[in-house]
């Protein structure tokens, strides 16, 4: 476990090195308030360097079989594995979430790797003889070139795992930009993959905030950005991206539903709908932050609900026995709170008030597991993502006025049933506007080998991340047409 505090650096050519600017910010532990790390907000002369090396390596990187890039892949896959413990306890120190959360997402991120170690089959092209006379036809795939990757602060070692290691096995060499709020494990990730073996340059780090996003976005020497954050950032990169003539994927923010049927097995779906809304605080992309109900079982479902909440233990993820941990920032804190507040004014009925446990706390960002109940849609609790423990319940008579309740969300990211009839599944599973949806399952999380984006203002983009959209969106294509005399 880290414990001085530890001044990050930037990763270029494959050596630590500080940013021209000198500006740095620092890092609290979110569970204590105290500083554990500062990070440099570095510049666009930074990035410009970062993405020198990476273009400089990309010539002799590219040209290394495909097989051998597999190898390297291997060889990290068996490091992250060593460092399992380590690596979960630098999330939980940086972000704040849960040991138990953290090493599921350790998990999350090393079958991203195991994906990227078969590198050869997924490259793999196709090939049609005699497409004419003599002629044979094949489509041919090739790697890019500079890739940057763009991450939030909630998933630090899942979501840049989600971009590099499929990016450099299909021959691309890498720009990696973490969030500024959780840059320790990205350079742990680093280190590792550099004792792999790696030649210098092919994975380049550099921290800081949005200077260095928007030098990304407008470097000429990046090919292709992915991109996983905030719905305004995202859009802004995809736009920016893309106007300057990038490949870009950017995958956004989220209001995910559950909806609860009267079939549905009670005691599983509380635990669900908990698990999902306020595990990692609810700083997930996937949390449940909506739950429409069915009338019929509306009361006996939120007395169980709200029983089963105030039992959950707030405080330092560390700690076993604690279930919600803090939020990221102080910041982040009271714009939750300020939002609790409003769905009071808005009328909502507020029947678990997180704001108790929270001022139990006197350091660190704690806020408590929330609901509200008889929330509407023209509710802001319902419009926004909150990003936290808050989770908003909406009484429906019908499946049919949930899934209108549900598609009614600007957003499309995740949705989930709880149900024992298949046909209200099927139809769920149908007529539900969401990029990953569940079926009594709690989270139905991202999974490496399918391709993984939500729909609306959850995405901006085609190719998705992980599975064969991934190696679509880090590859092209050349369709061959031979004929030989
Ligand atoms: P964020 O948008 O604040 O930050 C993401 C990245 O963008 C960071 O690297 C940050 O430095 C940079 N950034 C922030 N503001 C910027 C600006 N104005 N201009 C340019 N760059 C800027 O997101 P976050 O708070 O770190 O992460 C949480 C968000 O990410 C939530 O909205 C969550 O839903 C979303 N998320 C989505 C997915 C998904 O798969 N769709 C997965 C994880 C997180």
């Amino acid at each position: 476990m880290i414990t001085d505090v530890r001044a990050m650096r930037n990763s270029i050519n494959g050596e630590w090195v500080d940013s021209e600017g000198g500006v740095t910010e620092s890092v609290p532990n979110p569970a204590t308030g105290e500083t554990i790390a500062t990070v440099p907000i570095s510049t666009a002369a930074d990035v410009d360097r970062a993405v020198e090396a990476a273009k400089d390596a990309y010539e002799s990187w590219a040209l290394v079989p495909v097989p051998d890039r597999a190898r390297y892949m291997f060889k990290y896959l068996q490091l992250l594995n060593e460092n399992r413990e380590e690596l979960g306890e630098i999330i939980t120190l940086e972000n704040g979430k849960t040991l138990k959360d953290a090493h599921g997402e350790v998990q999350r991120g090393i079958e991203v790797v195991e994906l990227a170690t078969s590198a050869p089959n997924l490259m793999m092209g196709d090939a049609l003889p005699q497409i004419a006379r003599g002629i044979d036809g094949s489509v041919w795939r090739y790697p890019i070139g500079v890739v940057a990757g763009i991450t939030p602060f909630n998933f630090p070692m899942m979501v840049p795992l989600w971009m590099f290691p499929l990016a450099i096995a299909c021959g691309n060499t890498f720009v990696l930009k973490t969030s500024e709020r959780t840059p320790l494990l990205a350079e742990r990730l680093v280190e590792l993959f550099y004792e792999a073996g790696f030649p210098k340059g092919v994975l380049n780090l550099v921290h800081g905030a949005k200077d260095v996003v928007n030098r990304v976005l407008t470097q000429p020497d990046i090919e292709a950005i992915s991109f996983v954050g905030s719905e305004p950032v995202a859009k802004h990169v995809y736009e920016t991206g893309t106007a300057h003539g990038k490949r870009v994927q950017a995958l956004a923010g989220a209001k995910n539903h559950a909806v609860v049927m009267p079939g549905c097995h009670m005691e599983k779906t509380i635990e669900g709908v908990m698990a999902s809304a306020f595990g990692s605080s609810g700083q997930r992309c996937m949390a449940c932050s909506v739950v429409a109900v069915v009338d019929d079982i509306a009361d006996e479902f939120m007395e169980k609900l709200t029983a089963a909440t105030k039992d959950l233990k707030v405080g330092d993820g560390r700690y076993e026995e604690n279930f919600v941990g803090p939020v990221i920032r102080e910041t982040h804190k009271e714009r939750v709170l300020g939002y609790i507040g409003q769905g009071v004014q808005e009328g909502a009925d507020l029947v678990v008030d997180g704001r108790d446990k929270g001022s139990e706390k006197e350091q660190g960002y704690y806020v408590g597991a929330t609901i509200f109940d008889n929330v509407n849609t023209d509710m802001t609790i319902w419009q926004d993502e909150i990003f936290a423990p808050v989770l908003s319940v909406v009484r429906v008579r019908d499946l049919d006025e949930a899934i209108a309740v549900t598609n009614h969300s600007r957003f499309a990211n995740g949705a989930v049933i709880y149900t024992s009839n298949g046909k209200e599944a099927q139809t769920f599973r149908d007529r539900i506007d969401a990029g990953l949806i569940g079926v009594n399952v709690n989270v139905p999380a991202p999974m490496a080998f399918f391709a993984f984006a939500g729909n609306k203002a959850s995405f901006y983009g085609d190719l998705g991340t992980n599975g064969k959209d991934g190696v679509q969106f880090y590859t092209r294509k050349k369709v061959v047409t031979e004929r030989w005399y």
